[in-house]
Formats: C-alpha cells, structure tokens, sequence
C-alpha cells in the first residue's frame, strides 16, 4: 500500500462530490496539493499515486525539494506563499506558478527574470477577500486593475486569482467571501482577461470552494497529516 493513497484519494472524492452536488462536473477543478513541512519523500509517494500539481509556502524549502526531486520529470510547483522582492530571480527560474502576485513591482520582476527558454511563468493575482490584516493579497478594489497589468506583462501567463478565506466556522462567511472572488474572477473574464483559474478553498472549506466555483483547491493536511505547528 503506497502510503498517503486512502487520504489522497479521499480529498479527490470529496472535490468530485462537492462538484456533483453543485451541479459541477467531477473533474473539473484541480488539487493542488500543498507540502510544506513535509519532506521529499512525502511528495514522492503522493507523485506516485499520479499528482503532479504541488504548493510550497516558503521559497528555500521549496528549492531545497526540487533538487531531491529533480528526477521527477512533470512536477509543477506553485507558490503559495508571500514572495519577496530579493527571491524573484529564483522563482522565475525553477517554478512554473506563482500565485501569489500583490503588486506589480513583483510581477515586473518576475516577468523580466522568467528565462527565454522556459514557458511564460503562470501567475494568479492573490486578493485579501477576508479584509484581515494579517493575510497578503490586494484588496477586491485593486484586483482587476493588476490583474490587466499583469497580464500585460511578455514573460507572464495570467491564469487567474487566488483567495484564503476567513477562519471561520461560519460557513456563510466563507461563502460570500469566496463569492467576492468568484466575481472578480468574472469580471476578468468579461474584460477580456484569458483566466482559467480561481483558486480557493483549502482542507477546512474545499465543499464552500467548490460550491462558488473554485477551478483549484489547495489541500495540504488532508493529505499529508497534520502539520506541527500551524506553518
Ligand atoms: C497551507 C496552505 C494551504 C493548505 O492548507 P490545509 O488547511 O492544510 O489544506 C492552502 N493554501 C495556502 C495559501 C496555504 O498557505
């Protein structure tokens, strides 16, 4: 038994009847599958259950993975966490997302370091549609203008936006906030902005996600256990 494969494929049968029961069809949203703190070989035994798509918070721990795992072929790694200006050289080298674009001075960045042999870096405009200070993103007001700067940009792939909803056990809360989300991502498609993804919903809230359109969710604990400190 590869260790990993009941959780992995619970959370997929969770995103397939969350899709169902909002007359969605399964497949039709993404798993990414978030692993930080956990190490090389954690992601291996979950690469060999068929997941390819996988999300790093902190950029060093993230590089140091790669390497141990340079000889999986298709890995697609995202960034999920915040980025720093000092990083983006590395980023835009080794992963193929960043979804956690929150100002266009980054995004530039990105953009002009992303080599010419490579694909246009994917990126996704994260929005703070939980209005708590503590949490990164632009506000629902300035979304959609970077949203259109960024795409702009040559060596970036605008897909879509990424949203981290309240903690919350009111799941009315999380709903609107994810609704807010699922607008905006709207908005840019009827300005004219190619996105195809809207990424929400994490372990506590992927049924609300979904139900609001999520095209990606985010699972990191459901699959890989719990992590030791909330990291
Ligand atoms: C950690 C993290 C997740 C996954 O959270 P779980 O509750 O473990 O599923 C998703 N998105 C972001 C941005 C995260 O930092």
């Amino acid at each position: 038994m590869v260790p990993y494969a009941n959780a992995w494929q619970y959370v997929r049968g969770r995103i397939d009847r969350a899709a169902t029961a909002t007359g969605r069809a399964p497949g039709s949203v993404r798993l990414l599958a978030v692993s930080k703190t956990f190490p090389p070989p954690a992601i291996r035994a979950v690469y060999g259950l068929g997941q390819r798509a996988f999300g790093e918070n902190y950029v060093q721990e993230a590089l140091e993975k790669m390497d141990a795992l340079a000889d999986l072929p298709d890995v697609e790694w995202h960034l999920i966490g915040p980025l720093q200006s000092n990083k983006t050289k590395v980023v835009a080298e080794r992963f193929q997302w960043v979804e956690t674009i929150d100002r266009l001075r980054i995004a530039m960045r990105l953009s002009d370091a992303r080599p010419a042999d490579l694909p246009p870096l994917n990126v996704c405009v994260q929005v703070n549609i939980s209005g708590e200070a503590s949490k990164s993103g632009v506000s629902p007001e300035e979304a959609l203008a970077l949203a259109h700067d960024a795409a702009a940009l040559p060596r970036l792939a605008l897909r879509g936006l990424m949203g981290i909803a309240s903690d919350t056990p009111v799941v009315a809360t999380r709903h609107a906030e994810f609704a807010v989300l699922r607008a905006l991502f709207d908005l840019c498609r009827s300005g004219g902005l190619p996105v195809d993804t809207l990424s929400m919903g994490m372990t506590a809230d992927l049924e609300s996600a979904v139900a609001e359109g999520a095209t990606q969710v985010r699972i990191g604990s459901a699959i890989f256990g719990p992590r030791g400190r909330d990291a």
